[in-house]
């Protein structure tokens, strides 16, 4: 089994009692209230799923810039091969 990550383990102190902000979460029609040390805004199961997919979006990111510079650096060995 794959190990939880702090922010989505339940146990974990950033999701503990103390981080209680006495408010509900952000998302419409949620009526948990937001209690992460991540965020003051969402509540423990969204705040996961915000996590995960801004997780995501930067993997995405690193994936493309990590084309563009091979593309690049291939295109730059290629000119200096022809000098
Ligand atoms: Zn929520």
């Amino acid at each position: 089994m794959e190990e939880l990550l702090a922010y989505e383990d339940p146990m974990h102190e950033g999701n503990s009692a103390k981080y209680l902000t006495g408010k509900r979460c952000i998302v419409e029609g949620c009526f948990r209230p937001a209690c992460t040390m991540w965020s003051p805004y969402w509540c423990f199961k969204h705040n996961v799923e915000r996590i995960k997919k801004v997780n995501k979006q930067l993997r995405a990111f690193v994936v493309a810039e990590q084309k563009f510079w091979d593309q690049y650096e291939r295109h730059v060995c290629e000119n200096e091969s022809l000098s």
